[in-house]
């Protein structure tokens, strides 16, 4: 076996394949990311950064741990929400798992972890999402639905950020259709710009913009 070898084995490891996407199944992670973002993933020579690595290793650690402890009725550990959306005639199914789910004082509790030292707009809208699948699955009001992120720094500091955000039913439809017919068609999407543009690993590939205008 030459070096070269191990390098396409080690690659094929290091896709992170969407293709679940043209079958009508769309994850929770997928929803908010920009979808070019996810084009790139799918088609092109995949980029695993080290933080990515490091947060997933952390992650399967914690809840290897705490699964033994989960109490149920009152926290879940990464259960599976499941949310249907018709497009086009194609049954399309929106899935998420929150690290935590808690019942308690009448209130329900989505919690994600995450092991970083920043917290992007994405996490935001993550939970917001989870905020309402969860509500949809264990039948509670909006005002009694919380989100929250639990951040844990490289050096072990725990820090709480309460999400306010939400998003509608018409949001979730509207961006599971757009997704699922780029990747139904085979059609690259546009680029989608914001902050979380400084976190991606193609932005040098990217059509929004040169990298040197990113590191302006
Ligand atoms: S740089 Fe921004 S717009 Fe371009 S693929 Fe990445 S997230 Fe999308």
């Amino acid at each position: 076996m030459h070096v070269e070898d191990i390098v396409e084995i080690i690659k094929k490891h290091l896709h992170i394949n969407h293709e679940n996407i043209k079958w009508g199944i769309i994850g929770v992670t997928e929803l908010i990311k920009c979808p070019l973002r996810l084009w790139f993933e799918d088609k092109e020579q995949p980029i695993m950064t080290r933080q990515m690595y490091y947060g997933d290793l952390c992650h399967k650690a914690l809840f290897t741990r705490l699964h033994p402890f989960t109490l149920s009725h009152i926290m879940y550990i990464e259960p599976e929400l499941v949310y249907p959306v018709w497009c086009n005639g194609k049954n399309i199914h929106v899935i998420g798992r929150p690290d935590i789910v808690a019942i308690g004082n009448g209130k329900l509790k989505v919690i994600e972890v995450k092991f970083a030292n920043v917290i992007v707009p994405e996490y935001f809208k993550q939970v917001a999402v989870y905020k309402l699948l969860a509500r949809n699955k264990y039948w509670f009001k909006k005002e009694d639905t919380e989100g929250y992120i639990m951040q844990i720094t490289d050096d072990g500091e725990i820090r709480i950020h309460k999400v306010e955000e939400e998003v509608d039913e018409e949001w979730i439809w509207y961006r599971a259709c757009q997704l699922y017919e780029y990747f139904e068609k085979n059609e690259q999407p546009p680029p989608e710009k914001g902050d979380h543009c400084k976190y991606c690993p193609y932005r040098g590939r990217c059509t929004s913009k040169t990298l040197d205008e990113w590191e302006k």
